[in-house]
């Protein structure tokens, strides 16, 4: 009785445990934690998870697969499914490292057996399917060996590979996509004909399924590179969140756990959601578009609403290489088996236009959507096609904020990031993606906006230098009210006919990112890092990878709300840019002020504007015009207005208030002439703010003379200025070209404003001869064109009062780097970068009152190492002073204490 009773005691005991287990995984269920690792800046790499998720040799394709009992041979197979649709599958994946020294054949082949899948003939939806890469880094995708559709036993299927150049490696995979049904694969087969079997685990048997050495040896990796931000791709299929039973991913979760028992959060981006198929054009379900306001952008809002339920650290709110354009609809329908659907595609314009659209539009604007071309251009320059460009961002705008509000109702403490790789900084070309990031930034409630801004992969547009890195985290940070941004940076270079990437390249982008917003970093990509890229240059990229991540490391208690020290708040116009460009094209309209028919003329005279503060060591927070507050500007001495063409009426009274509270504004070329929206202003907006009696109109080029102690201005420098101009009495000129008013102050309440009257962002440089559309030389940035430098030297300091700059004016301008900036905890942290190959002498002067005269901290050079420094500065009028010279490639970065 008594070993009864105490047996009945331990089974009631192992019920309730049952029940608390059961209570506990309800209650995680409903409230699913974040884990972020803890620090300033999250120390970030992207790589394929498939090794950590499934300490296995397979990996899955789409929804994945299971391993079954029914088997060719052995006692194993891999089952897998389709529900139909695109971007719907099923299958297995393996990452083959193949080698090849000289190009020499492969064999694929396979055994698979069907039931049920849809089809009348092979083709590649039912296939085992090969994307190869080549050992000098491009490409040869889809090589297929296909199998019967229906239901059928066993069936063998192989293909020779024989291509001209050598491989590298081969993403293998065998699956069902696209269309209804299941298959089981078993015996594959990937090597030299006759060869050995480069697949491991090749018929799916339980004895060889494990693969911890992989998974083991990436840890290992990523903790010697002191990484702590796994960045990385999952499947946007919702059962592949969420099973038919309701039940949840074990190989997800099993991951998310080991990451986090080592210190890294988890960054995911999901992969397109599954859309419904169809056969023809009578089918129900055509047309398929993957339009943001209709059931694609839902059905991606609910594959982040299931997959924010795990436990990630951050998640993107859009699918990689996201655009809301349809080129890619276009090409994937262009072979298919009926004509009226490939007329369809074909004529479908890039820019959408898809029923919803058409309500929402008529809803929005009372009128119903313009014709729309097979280009990202507009027909005619009229009020349809500019409320078209506010459909567009309102569109994306909204479905960005529903997904944001999805992701935070499945789970608060995820991150919202964005990794919108087609919307970089350079294009400027914000309509053709649909996204403003301004917009998505304020309103979308994202939290890190993200994107890639890789150096040598824009050299498409030529002008693709370090400060691309510097200007997109500027704008990115400057795009949201919380001042912070994700910046996705390149290891090495991605091709073999790239030239190397600098050591600077690498680090420098790293540091001044953070010193620009980013707080949180990630490099492209582990393979590039290790050594498995086919192009990478693994020691140099590992060195420099580990090395600014050790100081960042080091430095991440400084690292808390880094905000610029003094400087200048700039005030990016993005309604400035698209207006440019839409009046630009099919032929310049009246209203543009300056001639020639380049679309990007606003922009790059903004750009321009930017690099000179950065390149001159003015500490620099960028906002954005349309968005920025008066709260946000309270701090600042000094605004600086680049480019003023577009303005809402409500942003030029901001700019009065501020200037009679006491700013300085500096503005610079352009007064008001559009609205917001497009619309011309009755008469342009800022013509009384500038001290303007009526809009200037014309050109002239010619020599500008100064009136009070002039900067050296070189004898033939020309300056391009409004012809005719008509100043009010109260206009203080500085500067004039044949005798034309050309740079003029104007006392506004308790402030000031400063107007440059002409090209005089666009001009700020001396030519662009260094922009070249190549892979194999470092392009540098354009020279400075001295005497227009001088001239912003001179207006900046009056505006400033001298504070504005950290840097001394050099004699010969060198590519450096330097800014101040200012922490949390009061410390000043000094970013120094010598961008060059050669030592460069710069004086730096921080405004240092109230600080100790010791800068300290941590140095890193050409072959990654770290180091610590020290600096003992000299007192100069109201700031600390030093000489430095910076070693070639050097970088540092250095804190001040509070006295
Ligand atoms: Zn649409």
């Amino acid at each position: 009785m008594e070993d009864v009773g105490d047996a009945g005691q331990i089974h009631r005991v192992v019920i309730s445990m049952r029940a608390m287990l059961l209570f506990c995984a309800l209650a995680l269920g409903c409230r699913a934690m974040a884990y972020v690792p803890d620090c300033n800046v999250t120390r970030g790499i992207y790589l394929s998870a498939a090794p950590l998720l499934h300490s296995g040799y397979w990996g899955p394709y789409q929804s994945g697969f299971e391993f079954s009992d029914v088997a060719h041979s052995g006692a194993a197979s891999a089952y897998c499914s389709s529900v139909g649709g695109t971007g719907s599958g099923g299958g297995v994946s393996q990452q083959v490292a193949v080698n090849q020294q000289e190009a020499a054949p492969l064999k694929v082949s396979g055994w698979s057996r069907a039931v049920e899948v849809e089809g009348q003939n092979r083709e590649y939806r039912y296939s085992i399917y090969l994307d190869i890469r080549h050992t000098d880094g491009t490409g040869t995708y889809g090589i297929q060996a296909q199998f019967s559709p229906g239901t059928h036993d066993w069936e063998y299927s192989e293909t020779m590979v024989e291509l001209e150049k050598p491989i590298a490696s081969v993403s293998f995979f065998a699956f069902v996509r696209e269309k209804p049904g299941a298959a089981y694969f078993d015996d594959l087969f990937l090597g030299p004909p006759g060869g050995e079997n480069l697949l491991k685990n090749a018929g799916f048997e339980p004895d060889d399924r494990q693969d911890t050495l992989t998974r083991d040896r990436t840890y290992t990796t990523l903790a010697d590179l002191n990484v702590n931000a796994i960045h990385t791709y999952l499947s946007g299929s919702p059962d592949y969140w969420r099973k038919a039973d309701g039940s949840r991913n074990a190989n997800v979760e099993r991951f998310l756990q080991t990451a986090r028992g080592k210190g890294m959060g988890v960054w995911l981006t999901l992969g397109h959601p599954p859309m419904p198929g169809f056969k023809d054009a009578d089918d129900p379900n055509f047309p398929v578009y993957e339009c943001v306001n209709g059931p694609w952008g839902q059905a991606w809002t609910e594959g982040l609403r299931l997959a924010a339920a795990y436990d990630l650290a951050g998640i993107s709110l859009v699918p990689d290489e996201y655009n809301w354009l349809y080129g890619r609809l276009r090409q994937g329908y262009e072979k298919h088996a009926d004509p009226r659907v490939v007329e369809f595609y074909a004529k479908l314009p890039p820019m959408c236009d898809c029923p919803i659209c058409r309500q929402q539009y008529r809803a929005a604007f009372g009128r119903d959507i313009p014709e729309l071309d097979t280009s990202t251009w507009f027909a005619a320059q009229t009020e349809p096609y500019l409320d078209y460009l506010q459909h567009r961002y309102d569109s994306t705008t909204a479905w960005m904020k529903r997904s944001a509000d999805a992701v935070k109702s499945a789970n608060p403490s995820v991150r919202t990031d964005s990794l919108i790789c087609v919307t970089p900084i350079c294009s400027d070309f914000w309509w053709g993606p649909g996204v403003a990031w301004d917009r998505v930034g304020y309103e979308a409630d994202i939290d890190f906006p993200t994107t890639d801004p890789y150096i040598q992969l824009h050299n498409y547009l030529g002008d693709s230098t370090h400060w691309y890195v510097t200007e997109t985290a500027a704008h990115l940070t400057g795009s949201t009210p919380k001042r912070q941004c994700g910046i996705v940076l390149e290891a090495s270079r991605l091709r073999k006919e790239f030239r190397p990437l600098d050591p600077v390249e690498v680090y420098g982008s790293a540091l001044s990112a953070v010193c620009h917003g980013a707080k949180e970093l990630a490099w492209w990509h582990y393979t590039h890092i290790t050594g498995t890229g086919a192009a990478a240059n693994p020691e140099l990229s590992y060195a420099c990878v580990k090395g600014v991540y050790e100081l960042l490391e080091q430095a991440d208690g400084w690292l808390g709300g880094l905000q610029p020290h003094g400087g200048v708040a700039y005030l990016h116009s993005r309604a400035s840019d698209d207006l440019w460009r839409f009046y630009s094209q099919p032929e310049p309209n009246a209203l543009l002020t300056h001639s020639g028919q380049n679309e990007r003329y606003a922009a790059v005279a903004q750009r321009e504007m930017l690099y000179y503060l950065f390149r001159r060591g003015v500490p620099t927070d960028l906002y954005y015009l349309e968005q920025v507050t008066e709260r946000q500007l309270a701090d600042y001495r000094v605004i600086m207005v680049p480019f003023p063409f577009a303005i809402s009426a409500d942003r030029v009274a901001l700019l009065k208030r501020v200037a009679e509270s006491g700013k300085r504004i500096v503005v610079v070329s352009e007064f008001g002439t559009l609205d917001a929206t497009g619309r011309p202003h009755p008469t342009p907006a800022l013509l009384e703010l500038l001290g303007l009696k009526s809009a200037p109109s014309g050109e002239v080029a010619d020599s500008l003379s100064i009136d009070m102690s002039p900067p050296k201005i070189p004898d033939d420098e020309q300056f391009t200025v409004y012809a005719d101009v008509d100043v009010t009495e109260d206009a203080r000129v500085v500067a004039r070209a044949n005798e034309i008013p050309a740079v003029w102050s104007r006392q506004v309440g308790k402030g000031a404003v400063y107007f440059m009257s002409g090209s005089f962002g666009y001009d700020s440089v001396a030519n662009r001869d260094n922009q070249e559309r190549t892979h194999d030389r470092r392009i540098v940035p354009d020279p400075i064109a001295l005497g227009h430098g001088r001239v912003l030297d001179m207006v900046l300091t009056m505006a400033s009062d001298g504070s504005a700059f950290v840097l001394e004016p050099p004699e010969e301008p060198a590519d450096v780097e330097v800014t101040c900036l200012r922490n949390a905890g009061g410390d000043l942290v000094v970013l120094a970068i010598n961008w060059e190959n050669e030592p460069v002498e710069c004086t730096l002067q921080v405004p240092a009152e109230g600080h100790k005269s010791t800068l300290w901290g941590y140095r890193i050079g050409p072959d990654g190492g770290v180091a610590k420094l020290s600096i003992e500065m000299a007192p100069a009028y109201t700031s600390w002073s030093k000489e430095l010279t910076l070693g070639p490639q050097e970088a540092y970065l250095l804190r001040m204490l509070p006295k």
